[in-house]
């Protein structure tokens, strides 16, 4: 398989790493779906499962990967610059496994507020009844400090935050944990996906991206991915392994698809929701737009010096006036944004969502209802026309 150097440009390595190698080889790997791996004798199976066991890649049995994963699991791997990377069956599977790996029973976890909800139902649901308790924090860590604990085994950020975009400063953050002794660092990078953000070299010991976004790019695919530095991998690995975490090669081989075109697709998403954020900015109807790419955006500053581009994902506040009930006419009046979850494909979307039902710690009392955009491959010109039209339909009903 293609290794390409670790020191080549992102766009450079998601177009050459986990390709094949060698004379006459076709430019992808094959699709290879097994369950059973046959060999040619008790020794060959024995050295194969021996080699597994030492965590070398390689064909066992199908549920213990098969080469299209491995090829996709080496672009993310390169991407992210961890040791090794290993596939899951959803961006949640990814990230209770690496939570999973890393907790004990009398452990306790420390979690962004602004985390992806479904996160905080598994540690408050699931982990604090298998005697691991769990707190939050600010996403921008003015409490982080005094929370941490001396049985504080992980703390577990995403930058930036779900809905609201809340740039976290991982450094200062890897610099609190680590003059703790024991205290693993993970991040959820779905919203940067190796290609703008990569906390492993910014001092993160865990990394994970929900593939199911921008990796696969065409909402297709569930696939989550986690990549950790040397240390966490036997750990991570292992629980992926007795949990029975694994994913269809065919899964694997679409999103490999996908990523090869990661970066054209990111950058253009940007560009286009860069102009949709700003031209939000100055619409009556809306109070504040959240994109961490604005220059007034209050995390602007970590995102220039963390991040190496944005993507289409933005957020807006409706001005106190406009109801819930308003916002949801506004949303189905939109012809160019589908009503759904998920982002990161090549469509746009368009979703109301609730700070206040998902954070445990910010204040949300007194501002407006919010709807998260994604922005997808169309032209600018019609999305912003689709988006003009919806708002003077809102503000007609408002005068009416
Ligand atoms: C969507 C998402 C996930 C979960 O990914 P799935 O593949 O839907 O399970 C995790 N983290 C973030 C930030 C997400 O947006």
């Amino acid at each position: 398989m293609n290794e390409p150097h670790s020191s080549l440009q992102p766009a450079t390595l998601i177009t050459h790493a986990g390709r094949p190698k060698g004379c006459k080889v076709t430019v992808n790997p094959v699709v290879a779906r097994t369950s059973t791996v046959v060999f040619d004798s008790m020794a060959t199976l024995r050295e194969a499962v021996a080699g597994r066991a030492r965590h070398e890649t390689g064909l066992v049995y199908g549920r213990k990967g098969s080469p299209t994963g491995e090829s996709l699991e080496a672009v993310i791997c390169a991407l992210e610059g961890g040791h090794r990377s290993r596939l899951f069956s959803s961006g949640l599977a990814a990230i209770t496994c690496a939570i999973l790996s890393v907790v004990r029973s009398g452990d306790h976890v420390l979690v962004v507020d602004s985390c992806y909800e479904p996160v905080r139902k598994f540690c408050v649901q699931y982990l604090q009844q298998m005697g691991v308790d769990c707190s939050f924090f600010q996403p921008d860590l003015s409490d982080l400090k005094a929370k941490i604990r001396p049985n504080t085994r992980l703390i577990w950020t995403e930058s930036p935050g779900s809905i609201l975009f809340e740039m976290c400063d991982l450094p200062a953050l890897v610099a609190l944990a680590k003059a703790h002794d024991n205290v693993v660092v993970a991040v959820d990078n779905t919203w940067g996906s190796g290609l703008m953000y990569c906390p492993l070299r910014l001092g993160a010991d865990i990394s994970v991206i929900a593939a199911t976004k921008y990796l696969v790019g065409h909402s297709d695919v569930m696939l989550g991915a986690v990549t950790t530095h040397q240390d966490r991998w036997t750990a991570l690995a292992d629980m992926g392994d007795l949990l029975g975490h694994c994913v269809s090669p065919d899964d694997a081989y679409l999103a490999l698809r996908g990523v090869r075109t990661l970066s054209v697709r990111m950058r253009q998403q940007q560009d286009t929701a860069l102009q949709v954020a700003q031209w939000l900015q100055k619409q009556a109807l809306i109070s504040t737009v959240f994109y961490p790419a604005l220059p007034d955006d209050p995390g602007h500053a970590i995102w220039k010096r963390d991040f190496s581009g944005a993507n289409g994902l933005l957020s807006c506040e409706f001005r106190t006036d406009v109801s819930a009930q308003a916002v949801d006419a506004f949303v189905e009046t939109l012809q160019l944004f589908g009503i759904g979850h998920s982002w990161g494909g090549y469509e746009s979307l368009a979703l109301p969502v609730s700070p206040a039902a998902v954070r445990s710690l910010s204040h949300w009392q007194g501002r407006g209802n919010v709807v998260r955009l994604h922005v997808g491959l169309e032209d600018p010109a019609d999305l912003i026309h689709d988006l003009q039209t919806a708002l003077a339909r809102l503000g007609e009903g408002l005068a009416g």
